[in-house]
């Protein structure tokens, strides 16, 4: 058989009178006795091509079994298109039914909620708005690689299975393969984890931060990339169980290296969706956000604001706002008080630092005053919180107080002091958040739309 072109290639040829063959799933057939027009679509692009196949020269059998959702090969001749929105078409030589779809397929003409298409989320992928974000979703990670390789950092990975129980940034699920009808019981009554496979207590991680910080103690500027998993039962648009992050750590730099890097950083991926997603972001604007590609040009050109946390406060405490969580010095700012500021107050994207120490993370660099921490939060329109990094405490005996203020075990931990013990510099990193990212860049509203099979509490389908 011939070699398969991709539709996406076939709707930019302008050769016209050439042989092509496409393979695909069928959108919508319509037409009439004489003639159908098929739109074919094979997940290369949001458009689809327009086969048309004179009903004479196929049989009658063959045309009942093109229908919505159907695979099917098509050979023929490409031709100048009088329709409008399409300059080439298919005239259909040849037509092979692979797959025969019935009307039971949940994905008809007619539109569907996304709460809907959530629940067929095996099937949500041949729709043209998953279609969309999936391919985004693909474009953006290829260009966190490409920005860091092209920086000059190591792609480093981290464990997904860890031993700490006190990463710092959230609730964890435990790995054990003890049956849990029956597990093994210490002399003090309580499960014996010496049995269990690692011989120890294991969880799934929270972040590779702190493995992350080895690598960059060695190798310079490390990123990390994977899956990260939370247990919280935080049941909101913007948190998932079990979500992808970046994380690049980085010896030898400062706060504000730090934010400069993630400034730029940002500024890069959403230039690059805006250079390489065209069709697909316009798709996504039309149908879900019409601001979508203005509020992304306007992140690339224009410097996001630098403030203190204190001042942050201020801020919000004279706007004269009534916030669901009354806001005073000392906290942890919430959505609400994050959008404030952004979408409300200064309309740009806001870089907070110099957070509490007691809201933030035992690891993070304490500032001279003794009450805060050079931590930073990257806050974006309709997001919130999108980046959460800090300078790391690089000081041994700074850091080992403040996990013993904090009830981290430093003894468990000697592996991570250690990078403090031998030839300790400042360093710096951050994480990014895949799926946060994701939203912000395609418009959507709520993060179970943006990863192909999300967990969340009390859903773990597919
Ligand atoms: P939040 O306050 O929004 O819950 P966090 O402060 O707990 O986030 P960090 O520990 O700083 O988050 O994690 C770094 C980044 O990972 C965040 O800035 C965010 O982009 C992303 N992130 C954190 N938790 C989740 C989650 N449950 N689902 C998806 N992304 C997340
Ligand atoms: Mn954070």
């Amino acid at each position: 058989m011939r070699k398969r072109e991709k539709i996406v290639d076939v709707l930019r040829s302008t050769e016209v009178g050439r042989e092509v063959f496409v393979e695909g799933w069928v959108r919508t057939k319509r037409g009439n006795k004489s003639v159908n027009f098929i739109a074919l679509n094979d997940g290369s692009t949001v458009k689809n091509v327009q086969v048309v196949a004179e009903c004479t020269n196929f049989d009658e059998e063959l045309l009942k079994n093109i229908t919505t959702g159907a695979s099917i090969a098509v050979e023929g001749t490409l031709v100048e298109s009088p329709a409008s929105g399409q300059s080439v078409e298919i005239q259909a030589n040849n037509i092979t039914v692979y797959g025969t779809c019935d009307s039971t397929y949940p994905l008809q003409k007619k539109g569907h909620t996304l709460e809907f298409l959530r629940e067929i989320a095996h099937l949500r992928p041949r729709t043209n708005t998953f279609g969309a974000v999936f391919r985004i979703r693909h474009a953006m990670a290829f260009a966190i690689h490409k920005f860091f390789n092209d920086h000059g950092f190591f792609y480093w990975h981290t464990p997904l299975i860890t031993a700490s129980d006190a990463e710092g940034a959230g609730a964890m699920f435990s790995v054990s393969t003890l049956d849990k009808e029956n597990p093994p019981l210490g002399e003090d009554g309580k499960v014996d984890y010496n049995e269990d496979f690692f011989g120890r207590h294991t969880n799934l991680t929270v972040s590779g931060q702190l493995e992350g910080e080895l690598g960059a103690m060695a190798l310079g500027q490390i990123y990390t990339f994977g899956p990260t998993f939370r247990a919280e039962n935080s049941n909101t648009p913007r948190h998932l169980a079990e979500f992808w992050m970046i994380e690049p750590e980085m010896a030898f730099m400062d706060i504000e290296d730090n934010m400069d890097l993630a400034e730029e950083f940002l500024k890069y991926l959403v230039q690059y969706a805006l250079d390489n997603c065209a069709d697909d972001l316009a798709f996504l604007e039309k149908m879900y956000d019409n601001e979508l590609t203005e509020r992304l040009r306007f992140v690339v050109s224009n410097d996001f604001v630098r403030l203190d946390y204190t001042e942050g406060i201020r801020i919000l405490m004279e706007s004269g706002v009534k916030f669901d969580y009354p806001v005073s010095w000392g906290l942890d700012l919430q959505s609400e008080h994050e959008r404030y500021l952004v979408e409300q107050h200064f309309k740009r994207p806001v870089i907070l630092t110099g957070y509490p120490k007691e809201i933030k993370a035992f690891y993070m660099k304490q500032n001279d005053d003794g009450k805060t921490v050079r931590a930073m939060d990257v806050l974006f329109p309709k997001i919130g919180e999108i980046i959460g990094g800090s300078e790391r405490e690089a000081d041994y005996n700074k850091l080992l107080t403040r996990m013993n203020e904090m009830g981290v075990p430093a003894e468990a931990m000697s592996w991570y002091l250690d990078t403090r013990k031998f030839g300790s510099a400042p360093h710096s990193g951050f994480g990014l958040g895949f799926e946060r990212l994701i939203l912000f860049i395609t418009g959507m509203a709520n993060i179970r739309d943006v990863i192909p099979f999300p967990r969340t509490p009390k859903n773990a389908e597919f």
